[in-house]
C-alpha cells in the first residue's frame, strides 16, 4: 500500500460489522437499514433486468430517465428556493455518493491544494483527499456544553482558509453527529466561499432525514449555485445502500469535470437500478414524509433508551445516527468501549474518534445507528441498560 493510503487501513464500518457477525451482536454500527426499500421499486428493478433495460453499459452520465428524475426532484423539493438543474448537462449519476465524492475531489484538486472538512468527518473524505494529492484541514464541530447541539465555530472556519484552500467539503445533515447546519451557518459558509472564491462539495445524502425544520441545500444560497457540487444518494433516501447509485448536481462545467474522473473510475453505474430509481424519485410526498416520520420515532426510542442507560445523548436533528458521550458511564476511550461492547452488551457501535484528525477530541464519543426495526432497537436498548 502506498504512502498516501497507508494510514487508512480497513474502514471502521467493515471492521465493526464483522465484529457484530462474529459475536452475534445487534449491529448499530454501520449505517444501513435492516428492512429494504419499497417493494414496487424492487419490482421496477426486476422488470428492468427482465426486459433488458440497462443490462449493457448505460450512458456515462446516467440514463436520461434518471437524470430527468433527479432534476425533477431538485425542482420539486428546492425549486421554491430557486434551485433547478438541466438534466442533460447538470446531472451526473455515480456509483453511490462515495464515487461522487471521490470523482469530485479527483477532478477538482491540484496536488497540494487544501480542503476544509468539518470534523468529525465521514471516513472516505480523508482517504479521497489523500488519493487526490490534497491536504485536509479539519474544522472541529463541538457540542455546546449546555444545549448539547453540535455547532460550527465560524471564526475557526474563517481562520482555516489560506491561499492554498481550494474547496470546502461540507456535509449536512451531518454524519456522525446528526446535526443539521443552520441557515446562519450556511449563510456564513456561503459568504466565505464567495469572498475567498472557493468551491464547495456538499454531501447531502441525508437531505430527506431532517426531523426538525427543513433541509437547506447549500447551492440555494446567494452566489453558491455556480460554485457548488451537490452530492446525494439513493442508498439513504430509498433504503437501498447495496444498489450503490448516487448523483451529482452542479453547473455544466463542474459536472463535466466530475464526469472526466468518473469515466475512469467506474465508467458507468449499474444500469437496471437506474431505471428503478427513476421511478423511486417520483414517489409521492407521502413516501418521503413517511420515511422521515418512521425514523423520527426510531430516533426517539434509541435516544430515550441510551439516556436511560446512562449515556449523554446528543439528540440528532437529522441523519439516522446518534452520537453519545460515554463519560457519564465512567468511560473515556470510545475505541476500547466499542471493542468490548459486544461482550458486555451484545451491541455494536462506532467510535467517533475514527472521524477525527484530532483523535483526542473525539475519544469519548460513540455513534449508534437507528435505521433498524423498532423491535431491534428495543432489544438493543434493553441490553444496554445492563452497562
Ligand atoms: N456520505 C455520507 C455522509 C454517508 O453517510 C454515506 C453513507 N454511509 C456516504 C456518503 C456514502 O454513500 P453511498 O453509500 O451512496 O456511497
Ligand atoms: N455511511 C454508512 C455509515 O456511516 C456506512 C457506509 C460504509 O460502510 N462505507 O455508517
Amino acid at each position: 500500500l502506498n504512502r498516501r493510503l497507508a494510514e487508512f487501513g480497513t474502514t471502521i464500518f467493515a471492521e465493526m460489522s464483522a465484529l457484530a457477525v462474529r459475536t452475534g451482536s445487534i449491529n448499530l454500527g454501520q449505517g444501513f437499514p435492516d428492512t429494504d426499500g419499497p417493494e414496487e421499486i424492487r419490482e421496477a428493478a426486476v422488470r428492468a433486468l427482465r426486459d433488458g433495460r440497462g443490462n449493457q453499459y448505460p450512458p456515462g452520465p446516467g440514463i436520461p430517465e434518471l437524470r430527468i428524475a433527479v432534476a425533477a426532484h431538485q425542482k420539486r423539493f428546492y425549486g421554491h428556493l430557486g434551485l433547478a438543474y438541466d438534466p442533460d448537462t447538470e446531472v451526473l449519476v455515480t456509483a453511490g455518493a462515495t464515487e461522487a465524492i471521490a470523482a469530485s475531489l479527483l477532478a477538482l484538486l491540484e496536488p497540494g491544494d487544501e480542503v476544509i472538512a468539518l470534523e468529525p468527518y465521514y471516513d472516505s473524505y480523508a482517504a479521497c483527499i489523500a488519493m487526490a494529492g490534497g491536504t485536509r484541514v479539519p474544522v472541529t464541530l463541538r457540542p455546546h456544553p449546555e444545549t448539547g447541539a453540535y455547532a460550527l465555530d465560524l471564526d475557526e472556519l474563517r481562520d482555516a482558509v489560506t491561499d492554498r484552500t481550494r474547496l470546502i467539503l461540507l456535509n449536512t445533515p451531518h454524519n456522525p453527529t446528526g446535526t443539521v447546519l443552520t441557515r446562519d451557518e450556511l449563510t456564513a459558509i456561503a459568504g466565505l466561499a464567495v469572498e475567498r472564491d472557493l468551491l464547495v462539495i456538499t454531501d447531502e445524502v441525508y437531505e430527506h432525514l431532517v426531523f426538525e425544520g427543513a433541509h437547506l441545500p447549500l447551492a440555494s444560497f446567494p452566489g453558491m449555485r455556480d460554485r457548488t457540487v451537490t452530492v446525494s444518494s439513493a442508498g439513504k433516501t430509498f433504503s437501498f445502500t447495496g444498489w450503490k447509485v448516487g448523483w451529482v448536481t452542479a453547473t455544466p462545467a463542474l459536472v463535466s469535470a466530475v464526469r472526466s474522473a468518473k469515466q475512469f473510475l467506474t465508467y458507468v453505474s449499474a444500469g437496471p437500478f437506474q431505471y428503478a430509481l427513476a421511478e423511486a424519485l417520483a414517489l409521492p410526498d407521502s413516501y418521503y414524509t413517511g420515511l422521515r416520520d418512521d425514523l423520527r420515532t426510531k430516533r426517539d426510542i434509541l435516544a430515550t433508551g441510551l439516556t436511560e442507560a446512562g449515556f449523554r445523548v446528543y439528540r440528532p436533528t437529522g441523519t439516522y445516527f446518534i452520537t453519545t458521550d460515554i463519560r457519564p458511564l465512567g468511560e473515556t476511550d470510545g475505541f476500547a468501549f466499542c471493542r468490548t461492547l459486544p461482550e458486555r452488551a451484545g451491541v455494536v457501535a462506532i467510535p467517533n474518534a475514527v472521524f477525527y484528525d484530532h483523535r483526542d477530541q473525539g475519544a469519548p464519543f460513540v455513534r449508534f445507528a437507528f435505521c433498524k426495526q423498532e423491535k431491534v432497537l428495543q432489544e438493543a436498548v434493553g441490553r444496554l441498560q445492563l452497562l
